[in-house]
């Protein structure tokens, strides 16, 4: 199964639920649409509307976050991961480089994958370095500590996907090189497989994925998907990734 992941970011009000209504449709009529899934982080103001309108179809609706503590709690603007559950959304990000910028920790990200199973929402966790670290080739260390400081053996991989994105190719344009990328796949792959006795939950990539880049990524069979930003805010853009995937 594929996963093809649109993170909308600071970015939607209600009637943007027809750039959805559209990515449905096509999905409905795809003849490839039984091998992939499409999942749509929206941000929290649209989860329950979205969520319920899409109940019986095809889209998947996730929060963009959540907060490190469960059920209720008195910290202002903070959303739980139950919270998030009671309005119908299924998934949750965790990770995302803006947020890790903002100061999410390592251990912030680990209860908030603790509390996100809890709840049963699934996990989609983002991990990247940036360019600093790219350049001073500390990529692999970097991933592997962002990795084995947050997931333990002891969650359900099933309902983990591990989003890898490199901070320098978000919004950027600059994407990874065939090569580069699926050594790096491999690599997160395996300290997965080390944790889950063998068996590493899907990987995605993600970082200026659109209809051309993703000719280049669909030659790597070791993704099991894509994360999208920008181009997920538009219908078309988003379609024309799936498109060119299984083209
Ligand atoms: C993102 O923010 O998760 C992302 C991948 O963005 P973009 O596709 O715009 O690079």
């Amino acid at each position: 199964m594929k996963y093809f992941i649109g993170n909308w970011k600071m970015f939607g009000v209600p009637k943007s639920i027809n750039i959805l209504k559209k990515i449905n449709f096509f999905h409905l009529k795809d003849r490839n649409r039984n091998k992939y899934k499409i999942i749509i982080t929206p941000p929290y103001t649209l989860l329950e509307t979205f969520s319920k309108y899409f109940k019986n179809k095809k889209i998947l609706v996730g929060s963009q976050n959540c907060y490190q503590k469960d059920h209720f709690s008195s910290n202002t603007a903070a959303v739980s991961a139950y919270m998030i559950k009671s309005v119908g959304a299924k998934y949750t990000l965790v990770g995302h480089s803006d947020n890790r910028s903002e100061g999410d920790t390592n251990e912030m990200l680990k209860n908030k994958v603790i509390f996100a199973l809890k709840n049963n929402l699934k996990v989609i966790f983002c991990i990247g370095e940036n360019k600093i670290e790219k350049r001073s080739k500390k990529t692999f260390s970097v991933l592997k500590n962002q990795i084995i400081k947050v997931l333990e053996k002891k969650f359900n991989k099933d309902n983990i996907i591990v989003a890898y994105e490199p901070i320098w190719s978000i919004g950027t344009g600059k994407i990874p090189t065939k090569n580069e990328l699926k050594k790096t796949i491999l690599r997160i792959k395996k300290i997965l497989k080390q944790i889950y006795k063998k068996k590493s939950p899907a990987v995605l990539y993600g970082g200026s994925v659109d209809g051309n880049s993703v000719k280049i990524f669909k030659d790597i069979r070791e993704i099991d998907g894509f994360l999208i930003g920008g181009a997920s805010k538009s219908s078309k853009k988003f379609i024309d990734i799936i498109k060119n995937y299984y083209r």
